[in-house]
């Protein structure tokens, strides 16, 4: 299938399980994994409307964001490196997913302070506790919470969580109830979250059916990957 098909594929798919979970297919933010997927095939999908692509290399970011589009928005997916944070702020990242650690909020806030900026942000969560994946332990949460609270640069959006790679759609969907969960509890605290950023190609309509209003898909709209 060509990418038009995928992409057409994608949104059907989107809309069916919003519309199973009684929501609105425009209530769920797509956003579209670049990340391996050259700057070209990205400005094809970009023609075909989409405007939320998800990188998870800092360097393919800023490489990819100086020569595409401008009103296209970039959200930064994979684990970030302290030492990387200097090339996101002010530089047209418009939400991270994957704030995971304080050492890191450390150096975002310090960084926008510099730059007097601000950023949005999804803490990330490891529910099913892989030692495979970064992301907090929901135990971990309220302390992280509580740790970074001072930390006025960083605005958090909400979470985002990696779910295991199986195809037990009854556990995903267990997974992905707890992370909605954790997501409702903490809402009535922070009135500026609005995303709940999971599901991927394997278990986006899981995910939606769960709660999720944000999914992040890769293989399904671009094939799969060819790692160099
Ligand atoms: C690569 C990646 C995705 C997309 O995965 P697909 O299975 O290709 O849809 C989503 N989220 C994160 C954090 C990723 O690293």
């Amino acid at each position: 299938m060509g990418l038009s098909e995928n992409i057409a594929s994608v949104r059907e798919k989107i809309a069916s399980a919003a519309e199973r979970a009684g929501r609105k297919a425009e209530d769920i933010t797509l956003v579209a994994v670049s990340k391996t997927v050259g700057a070209e095939v990205v400005e094809a999908a970009y023609r075909e409307g989409l405007r939320c692509f998800g990188e998870n290399r800092v360097q393919e970011f800023v490489k990819k964001s100086e020569v595409l589009p401008k009103d296209i928005e970039w959200n930064l997916i994979g684990q970030l490196q302290t030492n990387k944070v200097k090339y996101i702020i002010n530089d047209g990242v418009a939400l991270l997913h994957s704030l995971d650690r304080f050492s890191l909020a450390q150096e975002l806030q310090k960084e926008c302070v510099k730059k007097d900026a601000y950023l949005d942000a999804l803490i990330e969560v490891n529910i099913a506790k892989e030692e495979s994946k970064s992301g907090l332990y929901l135990e971990q949460v309220d302390a992280f919470l509580d740790q970074i609270a001072g930390f006025d640069r960083i605005r958090l959006r909400g979470f985002m969580t990696v779910a295991p790679y199986t195809d037990d759609r009854a556990y995903l969907r267990k997974i992905f109830a707890q992370a909605k969960a954790l997501y409702d509890a903490k809402k009535k605290d922070f009135p500026g979250f609005r995303y709940l950023s999971m599901g991927m190609s394997n278990d986006y309509e899981d995910a939606i059916l769960e709660g999720s209003n944000m999914v992040r898909v890769g293989t399904a709209i671009f094939g799969s990957r060819i790692y160099k």
